[in-house]
Order: C-alpha cells, then structure tokens, then sequence
C-alpha cells in the first residue's frame, strides 16, 4: 500500500473516541468505523445521540459499542478502559475529544468554571492516555490524538480556562510522544479553528469569520479526516509529537 494512500482500513483495529455522542467526536467515531475500526462511543449525558453513533456503525457492518463515563473522573476512566480491554483484549486508537467551555473574562471567571474545563479538557486527556499506555506498550503500537484548539495557541479573550487547558494538551502530547516513542506509539494533538458544532452555535459571528482565511467554519468531517490520517497506517506511522491545525489558515506558523 502507497504511503500517500490515507484511506487505509483500520481493520481488527479497536478505537475508543471520548466525547463521540456529537459534534466532531460522533464524525470521528464514524469515519473511523468507515476505516473499519470497532468503536467505543463514550459519551456523557446524550445516551440516545450516542446509542444513535453505535446504530449508525452496525448500519456499516462494524461493531461499536456506547460507553457512559465522566472522563474528568479517574474511577470513570478506569472503569471505562477496564471494560474496553475485558472486551476486545487491546486499544490501538485513543482520541481524546471530549471537551467544554466556561466562556467568561477573567475578571468573572470563578475557580469553578476554571477548574471544570482544566479537569475535563486538560486531566481528561491525562487520565485516559494513562489508561491506555499499558495495553499500548504490551501491544508495541498505538496511535493517541488529542484534540487541541487554535486558542491554545493564539489565545481569545473570554477563554482563559480553555484556552490554557488547550495549550496544556500540547505540551503533554510533546512528552508523551517522547515517552512512548520507543515501543511504537505515536502521540500528536490537532488544533482546529471555529468548527459547526454545538459548541460553536452562539460564537460563529460574522467578525470571527472574518478573521478565517479561508472565509467559513469548519466542517466535523474536515477535522475527523485529518484524525482518520493520524490514526492510519502506514501512513501517519512517522508523525509524532506534533501539532496539526485544521483552521481554514487561521494560524499560520
Ligand atoms: P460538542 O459538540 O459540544 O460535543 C462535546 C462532546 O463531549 C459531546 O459528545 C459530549 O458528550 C462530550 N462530553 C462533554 N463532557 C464530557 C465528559 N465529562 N466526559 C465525556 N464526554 C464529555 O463539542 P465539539 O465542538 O464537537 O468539540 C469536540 C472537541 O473539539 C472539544 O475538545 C473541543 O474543545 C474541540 N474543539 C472544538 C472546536 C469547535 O469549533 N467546535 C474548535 C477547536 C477545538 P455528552 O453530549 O454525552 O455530554
């Protein structure tokens, strides 16, 4: 197979996509499962949405499989990833989506909308990459991407909690890159700029579009193919360490 060819099936391949009942995390589950890969949909609170993903994968003749947990909580994400390996025996793919916003300045920002966001979007992404480090050095392979922000990088008034909880993330998937280099396990974030989603519905103005190059939002589909690629092999088997935006050239370095 090319190495350019990015539409390698994931085939006998276990993915777990936190956040997967909606938004990019539910087009991350599917195209994977289109790859051919079993899918864990953990969600939250939306089980109908996330009983809807699994229906849709089954629809495709692949095997997915909701999970309910609050990957902010350690029990949680040991009890998640526990019934993920009871279950299949391994997890090749790790994709941690899951994510929130306590949108305030800092002036009014409270130490609990810090300390959700921080403990969702920032030890979510610690807790269930430590999960999956031993089954993933065991296996000598593994992919792990975690979905940052262009506000990790750049910054936005209004997002102090998120935007640090983002530019965490990076420096994290530097060091567990470095970590688990040698047993074959690659570690990259992404960093998408203003996407369609729930998440976006009230932001998505004109003057933030004004300031995307290339003139609109992004699609769910457009960050979940760039996850598609980094979860493939042999394609994205050297890419490691990195931070990928997909951000209609919002930031460019
Ligand atoms: P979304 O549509 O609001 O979906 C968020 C997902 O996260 C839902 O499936 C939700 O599940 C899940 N979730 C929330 N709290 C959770 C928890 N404690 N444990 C497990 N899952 C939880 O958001 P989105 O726009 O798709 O964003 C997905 C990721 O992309 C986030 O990390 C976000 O920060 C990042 N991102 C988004 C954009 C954008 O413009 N949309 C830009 C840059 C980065 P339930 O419905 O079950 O609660």
């Amino acid at each position: 197979m090319a190495v350019s060819d990015i539409s390698l099936p994931l085939v006998d391949q276990v993915a777990v996509v936190t956040g997967a009942s909606r938004g990019i995390g539910r087009a991350t589950a599917l195209t994977l499962a289109e790859q051919g890969a079993t899918v864990v949909v953990n969600y939250a609170r939306s089980s109908q949405a996330a009983d809807e993903v699994v229906a849709k994968v089954e629809a495709m003749g692949r095997s997915a499989i909701a999970l309910q947990a609050d990957v902010s909580q350690e029990d949680q994400v040991d009890t998640l990833f526990k019934t993920v390996i009871e279950k299949y025996g391994r997890v090749d793919v790790l994709v941690n989506n899951a994510g929130i916003t306590r949108d305030t300045l800092l002036m009014r920002m409270k130490p609990e909308d810090w300390n959700a966001v921080i403990s969702l979007n920032l030890t979510g992404v610690f807790l269930c990459i430590k999960a999956v480090t031993k089954p993933m050095l065991k296996q000598r392979s593994g992919r792990i991407i975690n979905v940052a922000s262009v506000v990790g990088l750049m910054g936005n008034p209004g997002q102090a909690n998120y935007s640090a909880a983002k530019a965490g993330i990076l420096g994290l998937t530097k060091t567990v890159a470095k970590e688990l280099s040698s047993r074959g396990v690659t570690v990259n974030a992404i960093a998408p700029g203003f996407i369609a989603t729930d998440m976006t519905e009230d932001v998505a103005t004109d003057e933030i579009i004004k300031h995307i190059p290339l003139g609109r939002l992004g699609t769910v589909d457009e960050v979940a193919g760039l996850i598609r690629f980094l979860a493939a092999d042999p394609a994205a088997a050297y890419i490691t360490g990195q931070t990928i935006n997909v951000d209609g050239g919002m930031v460019m370095a």
